[in-house]
Order: C-alpha cells, then sequence, then structure tokens
C-alpha cells in the first residue's frame, strides 16, 4: 500500500529536489554503498531485507484527490511504472553513491541524477536523443560498440544529427576535431575499449572539449571498468553510462542500462525519452541488478586478479603474438589506467598465432571458458570476433581496428585462475 507522506517524501524527483545520495554515504567506502546506499530510497515500506520487487504496472491512489495531487506533483506517489517504480529507484539511487561520491565531495552543490533503462543500448540511445536535435554534431569516439556505431550511423544520421569519429586515446586528434567542430554538443567515448582494451585520458578530453565549448556534454561509457575502478564525473565527465548487462549485474541474467548524470537538463530531457518514447526497465530486471551490485567490489577485485594472471600466462605463451591488457607494464596505456583506474578490469585479448583457423580451433576446444559473446559474468566467456563479432566487418576496418584474425577476447571470471590457466593451456596446446 502507498502510504501518504514521510517515507515517501523524496520519491518525486525533479530538477528542483535534492538528490538521492544521502550524506551518510558520503563518509562509507565502495562496498558499503554498493550493499546499503539506496535500499530505502522511495519504497513504501521499509520493513523488507532485501528491497521488494514491485512488480506492477499501476499504482493505487486513495482518493481521487490523492490521485489528482500527485498527478499535479503536489504530493509525492508512484503512478503508473513508466514513469517510475519503487524498485527501480533504488537502482537509480545506488548508481548515485557509486558514481558520484567523489564528484559530490569535490563540489557539495551538485546535484546526481541516475535513470534505469531496459538495455545499455536504451540508456546511450535515449542519452544522444535527450540531448541532440537535427542539425546537431557528435563527437564519437573511433572504436565503441557496435550498435553505438550503428546508432550513429543509420538512427541519428535519419534525424539529421551527425556524427564524427575520433581517436579519443590520441588528444592531439581530440582537439584538432574539437576545433573542427566547436558547436558539438555530445563528446562520447569507451575507455577501456573493446576489444582492445585501449584508454582514454577522462580529464585530459575533458578539459580540451571545455576549453571549446563549455557547454559541450562529455558523455563516458563506463561498463568495461565499472563505478568501482572508475568514476568519470569525478575527472570532469557530465554523463555516464553503463550497460548494466555486463558486470554491475555480473551473473549474465539481465539485459539493462543506466545513466548517471550531473546535469539537471539531460536528466530532465533523458526522463522525457523514457516517458514519451517508453524505454523503462522492468522492476524485476532492476532488483537483479541491484542484488547484483551488492557483490560487485569483491567480483571485481577476482576479475582483475585473474585477469592479471591471465595476461602474465598468455604474454609468455609461445603460441601468443601479443597480448592486449592495460595492467601489463609492456602496455602502451599502463601508466595511464594506473593514474586513472582502481585496478586494471577483467577483460584480457589475444592474438594468437595461425590465424582464423587456430581462432576457431580453440573456441572448440576450450574447457571452462563458456563460448559466447558479451562479458562481465562470474564465469569466464571466451569469443573469436573474427568468426563472430566482427564478421561483418571487412577485413581491412576490422585490422585497422586491430581485430586481426587471431584475435581472441577473454572476460575472464572468477574461477580458481589455475583452472582457468589449464584451460587455456589444454586449447592452446591443441592449436
Ligand atoms: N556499451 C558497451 C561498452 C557494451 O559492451 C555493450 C554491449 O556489449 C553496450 C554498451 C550495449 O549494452 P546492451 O547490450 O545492454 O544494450
Amino acid at each position: 500500500m502507498l502510504c501518504s507522506g514521510g517515507i515517501l517524501e523524496a520519491i518525486v524527483e525533479d530538477s528542483k529536489s535534492p538528490d538521492f545520495l544521502d550524506k551518510f554515504f558520503l563518509r562509507c567506502g565502495f562496498a558499503t554503498r554498493a550493499l546499503h546506499a539506496g535500499e530505502h530510497v522511495g519504497q513504501p515500506q521499509q520493513t523488507t531485507h532485501t528491497g521488494a520487487i514491485y512488480q506492477s504496472s499501476t499504482f493505487v491512489f486513495q482518493s481521487a484527490a490523492e490521485g489528482a495531487e500527485i498527478f499535479a506533483g503536489e504530493r509525492p506517489g508512484y503512478i503508473y511504472t513508466r514513469l517510475g517504480n519503487p524498485t527501480v529507484k533504488v537502482l537509480e539511487a545506488k548508481m548515485n553513491a557509486l558514481e558520484g561520491k567523489e564528484a559530490k565531495l569535490a563540489n557539495p552543490e551538485l546535484r546526481l541524477s541516475s535513470l534505469a533503462f531496459p538495455s545499455g543500448m536504451s540508456a546511450i540511445s535515449s542519452t544522444l536523443i535527450a540531448l541532440c536535435s537535427q542539425g546537431d554534431t557528435i563527437i564519437m569516439g573511433d572504436v565503441v560498440y557496435g550498435a553505438t556505431e550503428h546508432l550513429a550511423e543509420h538512427i541519428l544520421k535519419r534525424l539529421g544529427i551527425r556524427t564524427v569519429e575520433v581517436d579519443t586515446s590520441d588528444l592531439d586528434r581530440v582537439a584538432e576535431t574539437l576545433k573542427a567542430n566547436p558547436k558539438a554538443k555530445v563528446l562520447l567515448f569507451e575507455t577501456p575499449t573493446n576489444p582492445m582494451l585501449a584508454v582514454t585520458d577522462i580529464a585530459e578530453v575533458v578539459k580540451l572539449a571545455k576549453d571549446v565549448n563549455p557547454q559541450i556534454k562529455v558523455v563516458v561509457d563506463n561498463t568495461f571498468a565499472t563505478p568501482y575502478l572508475q568514476r568519470p564525473l569525478s575527472l570532469g565527465a557530465d554523463v555516464v553510462v553503463h550497460s548494466t548487462t555486463k558486470y554491475l549485474c555480473g551473473h549474465g541474467s539481465v539485459v539493462g542500462g543506466v545513466m548517471t548524470t550531473i546535469c539537471d537538463e539531460v536528466k530532465d530531457a533523458a526522463y522525457t525519452v523514457i516517458k514519451d518514447m517508453g524505454g523503462n526497465p522492468s522492476p524485476f530486471e532492476a532488483w537483479l541488478v541491484n542484488m547484483g551490485i551488492k557483490t560487485l567490489p569483491i567480483r571485481m577485485d577476482r576479475h582483475c586478479q585473474n585477469a592479471m594472471a591471465i595476461a602474465r600466462y598468455l604474454e609468455e605463451h609461445p603460441k601468443v603474438e601479443r597480448v592486449y591488457y592495460p595492467g601489463l607494464e609492456s602496455n602502451q596505456f599502463h601508466q595511464l589506467a594506473r593514474k586513472q583506474m582502481q585496478d586494471f578490469g577483467g577483460m584480457v585479448s589475444f592474438d594468437i598465432v595461425g590465424g582464423i583457423e587456430a581462432g576457431r580451433k580453440l573456441m572448440d576446444t576450450i574447457k571452462v571458458f563458456t563460448l559466447a559473446v558479451s562479458l562481465g559474468c562470474v564465469d569466464s566467456l571466451i569469443q573469436h570476433p573474427a568468426s563472430m563479432t566482427h564478421a561483418c566487418v571487412p577485413r581491412d576496418k576490422r585490422e585497422k581496428a586491430g581485430v586481426t584474425d587471431g584475435l581472441i577476447r577473454v572476460s575472464v571470471g572468477i574461477e580458481d585462475v589455475e583452472d582457468l590457466i589449464a584451460a587455456l593451456d589444454q586449447a592452446l596446446a591443441k592449436v
């Protein structure tokens, strides 16, 4: 039952209300926030231990007068799940606490907002549609998730929104591109990138962008790093997007997304996109992501440890030509990753001798690792971009991006690392 007053006071969030980052959590570490922050935000009842799942499309008003007041925004309360839902609200409040603590401590006036979506692509597309209109330009990292690139090339282009690509790990190129497009509305990039794990200096890119155009919104896709390893808002970014499908959920059981911003106008515009285009997540899936986030720090520690051990093992293997992992001292992005990230993440890519056939053989032989796309699951996944995700990309374009025939991408899980290394060892012996 929706109770009146008290507990529900904070649930109507608009640009004038305070954010949901409880001051208490500004003093807490990441693990405490992952477990506790947001748990009681906007909850009609506070008696459940694990957050309740409000699997309901609509909400009951106690009287016509109450309904009228809630509709008019004169009284807090839920109306209809596309417009807001208590389970989804917990996820949004928790993301404020995870992405926003450092930014908020540095500037207590900041108002943080998060919005949850039914997929990472929904978070990205809704954010871009919220920010851009016909005639606008987006500057985008030249290596972004395939669907983000398609969104720009097809849907946004059809709406009259132009995209310019740039290698955001190259600051000179970023500066040139910004100067050539001084009115660009958005600069969007991923760091580390997929599958080559290139790292972009977020603080430097933000500085370059704001020097040219203080109004530009810098949007960072933080999916690979997660807020445990990297917090773009504290480095000056305006917006962070995630595919919660990956590490945030962590169990491969959900497709979801989230956006966190320090800009009210971005949040308000993206909320309107959800409301009017219908991109709200299901309460059950938001709940699964909430459950996943509670163990994010310990999972990430283990992902990072295992990935480092695997990268070191692969670096010494005679059938491996090259390993891409920013944790290796030999990696060109190592120093930057050390400065910008708490650890180096759970993704490792490597080139094997023998090209496409060797890649296929490895996929068909390997034990323990599951042959599947996606990433960030508790268990290890392996894939061969040349015969799978990048098979439709012309070879020259693919190789220019570093995706050779022998490239293998591993999402390192939290299994016993000895078993993972033994599995790789046996499979590599057969290629
Ligand atoms: N961003 C990155 C970096 C991704 O890897 C993905 C998916 O793999 C997405 C966004 C899209 O997320 P979703 O599949 O949840 O829509």
